[in-house]
């Protein structure tokens, strides 16, 4: 089934692409894989994918040591506590959801140690969700201007949580003012700062994400089946 529901999506992401006159190559479709096991991993990456998602640094660490010989971008897309920066940059690519100064301080002193630079993206709360983590809009331009001055840290853009609610207006709204932001700060031309990404969009409103200039959609349901956990 993983094959086939990828090709669906393959199919759906093109066709909100083409609705808006974007290309689908465009868009790339990231496979979010919290709870799910090392094979189905290994199915999605079958299947032609090439970004993983994950939630928690300790689930995957635990599924990564089956997966050190298979190529693929790993990303963090789960809230990062700093006392796990260290952990974390042992087996992602990229950490996708950067909200504070203090936590990207923890990652570039740790991603010095190890000699690498890291991907990041800037997760934005859009939706105004209390629950949601993410930096204000209004506070994100300093944030990446902040950013752009540590050196081992690549800022490839920014990342969102639309609202959950049917309304998918509101939805729309918040991808849009992701995409504002974007072009904002894009166009400050800060060192170490590629404003190329969007990251929005997931199951329920990925095809939405697309026609406001989506980059990276997160897919988790529409792959591999409902959740039964967490
Ligand atoms: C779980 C999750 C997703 C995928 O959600 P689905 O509705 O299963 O597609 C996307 N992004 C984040 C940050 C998530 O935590």
């Amino acid at each position: 089934m993983i094959f086939e529901n990828v090709q669906q999506i393959w199919q759906n992401i093109a066709a909100a692409a083409k609705k808006v006159g974007r290309s689908p190559n465009e868009v790339a479709l990231m496979a979010v894989t919290k709870t799910r096991s090392v094979n189905e991993i290994k199915a999605v990456i079958q299947a032609g994918i090439h970004h993983i998602g994950e939630n928690r640094v300790q689930e995957f660490q635990q599924k990564y040591t089956a997966l050190t010989d298979i190529t693929a971008n790993y990303h963090l897309i789960g809230h990062l506590q700093t006392n796990k920066v260290k952990a974390a940059l042992e087996c992602f690519d990229w950490i996708d959801a950067v909200d504070s100064l203090r936590l990207a301080e923890a990652i570039q002193k740790q991603a010095e140690k190890l000699n690498r630079n890291i991907d990041i993206l800037v997760e934005v709360n859009t939706s105004g969700e209390e629950s949601k983590f993410g930096v204000l809009p209004a506070q994100t331009a300093a944030l990446v201007e902040q950013l752009s001055v540590l050196p081992n840290l690549r800022v490839r853009g920014l990342m969102t949580i639309g609202a959950f609610v049917e309304d998918m207006e509101i939805v729309r709204q918040n991808f849009r003012q992701l995409r504002q932001l974007r072009d904002h700060i894009a166009n400050q031309n800060w060192p170490n700062v590629d404003m190329k990404h969007l990251s929005m969009g997931m199951t329920h409103d990925y095809e939405v994400a697309i026609e406001e200039g989506a980059t990276i959609v997160r897919v988790g349901t529409a792959i591999f089946g409902p959740r039964l956990q967490k």
